[in-house]
């Protein structure tokens, strides 16, 4: 019987399981560091279609697994892979265990690979971050997602924070005007970078002010735990004074996670994102993408879904011609 790795957890992965276990492909899931992805750092996703009240990110990606172990996929959790080669037989595939005694892994060959490893958001590396992200609720108010998080009761009517100046910070500070009492878009630089239009339309926005020439170096919160100000670094002449906000949502960047790709040949764009053609596939035969690892622009929990099943669906007719 052919073989099908899919590598990711995300929204991506366990569609594209959904669909291949259920097509009788037996997928083999390699779920990676964190099982379940950025969503797993959300507390309420409230526009995945089906979900009415909302249902937390670590909730909806457990429903998922469930959904996709239901049909025969074979999941290695904590199994996170290092390494994929062309052979001239398939796709070959080398991964640590990271619940192994000694960390050590495993090597397999694959007719075909799903890739759905997604993007991460940059963060700035500041002081109790990690806090912040670890999806246990220890502290509240920061975020890399506007579009996931920004209508989240906590948020509304209360001054927001925005960090970066570049497409992604102007459409999450414009996003967050529908819910904000104030938008505060933080840049370390007097001149934006994003597209003209984008730009104009921030600096046009009477309910965004720019703060220029500034990083952030501090987050406050209260007693428990929720963001009540920031620290502001003047970048010209280094002074610093405090921002009363309730939120701050990251803008400057993401980091598509193809670094274990670099010796497959495969081709990335730019930015690090793979390249696909034809729906889902890539320049290597057998090889797919889904999800945000090849999508800079949607990078949406559904869109992400969506690709899962494609891929899926393309893998299927791929294995089927071998
Ligand atoms: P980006 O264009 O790389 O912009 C990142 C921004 O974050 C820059 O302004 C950068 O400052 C700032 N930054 C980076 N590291 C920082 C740090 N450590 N501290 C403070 N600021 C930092 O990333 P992006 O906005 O995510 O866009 C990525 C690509 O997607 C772009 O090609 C963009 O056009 C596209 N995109 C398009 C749309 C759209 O068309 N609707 C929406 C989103 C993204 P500097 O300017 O000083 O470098």
């Amino acid at each position: 019987m052919p073989s099908l790795a899919i590598i990711g957890s995300g929204p991506a992965g366990w569609t594209a399981a959904i669909y291949a276990a259920r097509a009788n492909l037996a997928p083999v899931l390699f779920a990676g560091e964190q099982t379940g992805g950025q969503l797993m750092t959300t507390t309420e996703v409230e526009n995945f279609p089906g979900f009415a009240e909302g249902i937390a990110g670590p909730a909806l990606m457990a429903a998922m697994q469930a959904q996709a172990e239901r049909f025969g996929t074979v999941v290695k959790a904590g199994c996170v892979v290092r390494s994929l080669r062309r052979q001239a037989d398939g796709l070959e595939l080398a991964w640590d265990d990271l619940y192994s005694l000694d960390g050590s892994g495993g090597q397999q060959r694959f007719d075909a690979v799903i890739v759905a490893t997604g993007a991460s958001a940059r963060y700035l590396g500041l002081p109790g971050e990690a806090e912040f992200l670890d999806g246990s609720g220890r502290k509240q108010g920061l975020s890399g997602c506007a579009v996931c998080d920004g209508a989240m009761p906590m948020y509304r009517d209360q001054p927001l924070a925005v960090v970066g100046g570049g497409d992604s910070a102007c459409e999450e500070a414009l996003f967050l005007t529908k819910y904000a009492s104030r938008v505060h878009l933080i840049h370390r630089r007097d001149a934006l970078r994003a597209s003209a239009i984008m730009a104009q339309r921030v600096l046009e926005h009477p309910s965004i002010e720019m703060v220029w020439n500034s990083t952030l170096s501090a987050y406050h919160t209260d007693d428990q735990g929720r963001m009540q100000a920031v620290t502001l670094r003047d970048t010209v002449t280094g002074a610093e004074r405090d921002l009363a906000v309730r939120g701050v949502f990251m803008g400057i960047g993401h980091q598509p996670n193809t670094a274990f790709l670099k010796d497959s040949g495969v081709p990335l764009d730019e930015a690090g994102y793979l390249q696909v053609s034809d729906g889902c596939r890539t320049a290597v035969p057998g090889l797919f993408a889904a999800g945000d690892v090849r999508d800079s622009v949607y990078r949406q929990a559904i869109t992400a879904a969506g690709m899962g099943c494609m891929a899926a669906l393309e893998a299927g007719r791929y294995l089927d011609e071998l």
